[in-house]
């Protein structure tokens, strides 16, 4: 059976990692962020040390590799109990990131909805992102380079995942609203997912 999905789609800085918090303590959703499993991986993980090594340049971590990880880590929280795919949706945040983790990922979820969250103008993004870096301590968005890298790695490989999937999934959310007005929004499109 594949899992029932909610994409969380967004540019770096988007404020996907805001609103994916919120997200994530809302009963009947089961939160993933691909980002998120990669930073917890243990520093002597051999995985840990690619991460770092492709995220300090803003780039991807290879597919197979990451489809991997991110698959285990969802099934062995099924495992657990923690999510469960009976009664909860499987929100998926950074993954799949390319078209060729859709394709990986086909037979794994079965997308009911895009939340995009759409950002025209990247400059504002970019000095947020640096700025937060110090406080999160977030090598791969210390260096103005290397934010750059990850805008164009976005724009680049994973806009392009949008045209993969039917357009009456997509939700466009204004993301430079307040937190709490993209948050209202999305809220809206949950409720009428049912
Ligand atoms: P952001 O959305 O701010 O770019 P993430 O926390 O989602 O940050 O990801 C941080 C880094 O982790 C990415 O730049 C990339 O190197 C790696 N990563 C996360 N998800 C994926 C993925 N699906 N495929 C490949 N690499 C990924």
């Amino acid at each position: 059976m594949k899992y029932r999905s909610i994409l969380l789609f967004g540019a770096p800085g988007s404020g996907k990692g805001t609103q994916g918090r919120v997200l994530a303590e809302l009963p009947g959703i089961f939160y993933f962020a691909s980002g998120d499993a990669f930073r917890a991986l243990k520093d002597d993980d051999p995985l840990a040390k690619k991460f770092r090594d492709y995220s300090n340049r803003g780039e991807l971590v290879p597919d197979d590799l990451t489809v991997e990880l991110c698959c285990q880590h969802i099934k062995s929280r099924e495992g657990d109990g923690g999510f469960q795919p009976e009664n909860d949706w499987l929100l998926l945040d950074g993954i799949p990131r390319n078209p060729e983790q859709v394709n990986m990922m086909v037979e794994t979820i079965d997308v009911r909805a895009i939340l995009h969250l759409a950002c025209p103008d990247i400059e504002p993004i970019v000095e947020r992102i640096i700025k937060r870096a110090a406080i999160e301590g977030r090598q791969d968005d210390a260096n103005e380079d290397v934010v750059r890298n990850r805008f164009a790695t976005y724009t680049r490989e994973t806009e392009p995942v949008l045209e993969q999937y039917d357009a009456s999934l997509r939700h466009d959310i204004n993301g430079t609203q307040t937190p709490i007005e993209v948050c209202a929004d999305i809220m809206q499109v949950l409720k009428s997912l049912g």
